[in-house]
């Protein structure tokens, strides 16, 4: 596969010190994603209903490429407690039974809450949170408590702010694009899924590496 500018070669990925700029790379994306979301907030004055411990979208169903869910991986590696690990093992694994059952739409239209929110209603890896999580937002803390109400309907609009949400989509898309077109798996993965399999199966990651579908278990959400 071809070598990618941005990121570190295959070849020095084989070492902790690769994965290390494996996530320096990642972590500054995240980071111009943030300050290019909170540029529109400041300028256009948008007031967000969202505050730290709000929590009720963090049982929608979320979508995530495998380099996201390797940097969550990675978080969880460093700077989880023995302790903390296990609580989220279990936490994982009773995802995995519900959701792998099910369709990505029975899961869109069913809350189940994400196995990284810890009982205080903030999030595990908020720091390594993906570019969905990031994304999302709302000006209406009435409009979150409909959708978790009424999980069927996809049709009502969430409050969003238009040149927030679509701005932050458009970076988004493009930032995927980039990886895909490095030759990096294009799939769209479930977040719990996924976090589970890159946690359990440490080959998902030279999979990815060398170009290959990082999980092989994990829910996929179909291309819209
Ligand atoms: S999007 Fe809605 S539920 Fe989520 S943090 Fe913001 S206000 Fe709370
Ligand atoms: S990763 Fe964090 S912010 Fe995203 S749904 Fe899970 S708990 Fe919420």
């Amino acid at each position: 596969m071809p070598t990618p500018s941005a990121l570190p070669s295959p070849d020095s990925l084989a070492s902790a010190e690769s994965v290390a700029g494996f996530d320096q790379v990642a972590r500054a994306d995240l980071q111009s994603f943030d300050e290019l979301g909170a540029g529109i907030i400041e300028k256009q004055s948008v007031k967000l209903a969202c505050c730290a411990g709000c929590s009720i979208c963090c049982s929608l169903r979320v979508d995530v490429f495998a380099h996201e869910v390797f940097l969550i991986a990675h978080y969880i590696w460093s700077h989880f407690s023995p302790e903390e690990l296990a609580t989220l093992y279990t936490r994982l694994a009773a995802h995995e039974d519900r959701v792998l059952p099910l369709t990505p739409y029975e899961h869109a239209t069913t809350n189940i809450r994400c196995p990284l929110l810890r009982d205080d209603g903030c999030c595990s890896v908020y720091a390594a949170r993906p570019h969905s999580c990031r994304r999302h937002h709302s000006q209406d803390l009435a409009a979150c408590q409909y959708t978790y109400d009424h999980p069927a309907d996809l049709e009502t609009p969430a409050a969003h702010h238009q040149e927030l949400y679509y701005t932050l989509t458009e970076a988004m898309l493009q930032g995927f694009e980039k990886y895909a077109e490095l030759g990096y798996d294009p799939t769209i993965y479930e977040l719990g899924t996924a976090v589970a399999e890159a946690l359990r199966d440490p080959t998902s990651w030279s999979r990815w590496r060398n170009g290959g579908h990082a999980f092989l278990h994990a829910s996929v959400t179909p291309p819209a």
